[in-house]
C-alpha cells in the first residue's frame, strides 16, 4: 500500500498518547511490493504451510471461498502455532486481503510499517533471498524476523507466506514472527483496527476461546 492510498483512509482514535510517531514519520518501508514480487522465486508449497484441516495445500479463500490452486491466483497463508500445534490457519486471496487491509486505519498500518522498517534487517533478508537454497525455506522461517530468536525455542509463533497457485513465493516472505512480537505489533494498532481484526477472527477463523489470550486475539494480517 502506498502513501497516497493510505491518505485516503480516515484516521481514528489511537488510544495511547505515548507514541513518538507522528504522521510525518509514517512513511512506511522503502520496499516497493510489485518490484519485490517480480524478484521472488517460487518453490512448491512446503508442508508447514499446508492446511492441517485440509491435509494439503489450502484450496480456497477463507473469506470469499475463491479457489486458490490455479496457477494465477495470489493469496496469503497465515498460521499461528503454539509449540508444534497449529491453533489458527487460513488462506486469504489477494483481493480479500487488500479489501480487509484497506479497512484498517492509516495510522495503524503506518505504525506497523514504521515498526517493521526499523526493526528488521532488510539488507540481510535480501542477501539471503539472493542466495541459492534449492527448494528450502528453512532460513526464512527458522528465526524470528524481528528478534532473530530460533523458532524451536519459542512457545508460540506466527508464519506467513505469499503464494501463487501451487507455489510459494520466496523473497521477503515467507516469514516467522515470535508470538510475543506479534503481540507487540498488535499493541501498535488502534482500538478500531483491533476490533476490526477481532471481527475477522470471529467471523472466519473460529478461534477457540482458550487460545484467545495467547495471541491477544489478534492474528496479524500481513499483506
Ligand atoms: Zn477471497
Amino acid at each position: 500500500m502506498d502513501n497516497a492510498e493510505m491518505d485516503n483512509h480516515e484516521t481514528d482514535d489511537y488510544e495511547t498518547d505515548n507514541s513518538e510517531l507522528n504522521d510525518a514519520e509514517l512513511d512506511g518501508s522503502e520496499l516497493d511490493a510489485p518490484e519485490l514480487e517480480a524478484m521472488a522465486d517460487c518453490v512448491p508449497i512446503p508442508k508447514i504451510f499446508h492446511s492441517v484441516y485440509e491435509a494439503g495445500p489450502f484450496s480456497k479463500c477463507v473469506v470469499c471461498t475463491k479457489a486458490l490452486l490455479d496457477d494465477e491466483t495470489d493469496y496469503m497463508v497465515e498460521k499461528i502455532f503454539r509449540g508444534s500445534e497449529t491453533i489458527v490457519e487460513y488462506a486469504i486471496c489477494s483481493d480479500c486481503a487488500v479489501a480487509m487491509y484497506s479497512e484498517l486505519s492509516a495510522e495503524s498500518t503506518g505504525r506497523i510499517e514504521q515498526y517493521l522498517s526499523e526493526k528488521i534487517n532488510w539488507q540481510s533478508r535480501l542477501e539471503m533471498a539472493m542466495g541459492t537454497h534449492g527448494d528450502d525455506i528453512a532460513q526464512w522461517i527458522d528465526t524470528c524476523l524481528v528478534t532473530g530468536r530460533p523458532r524451536d525455542q519459542l512457545p508460540g509463533y506466527q508464519l506467513c507466506a505469499r503464494c501463487r497457485g501451487p507455489k510459494l513465493q520466496r523473497f521477503i516472505f515467507p516469514l516467522m514472527i515470535a508470538g510475543d512480537v506479534s503481540e507487540d505489533i498488535g499493541r501498535l494498532l488502534s482500538k478500531k483496527t483491533r476490533d476490526r481484526m477481532d471481527g475477522f477472527v470471529d467471523e472466519y477463523l473460529g478461534l477457540s476461546p482458550e487460545y484467545r489470550d495467547i495471541f491477544d486475539g489478534t492474528p496479524l494480517l500481513m499483506v
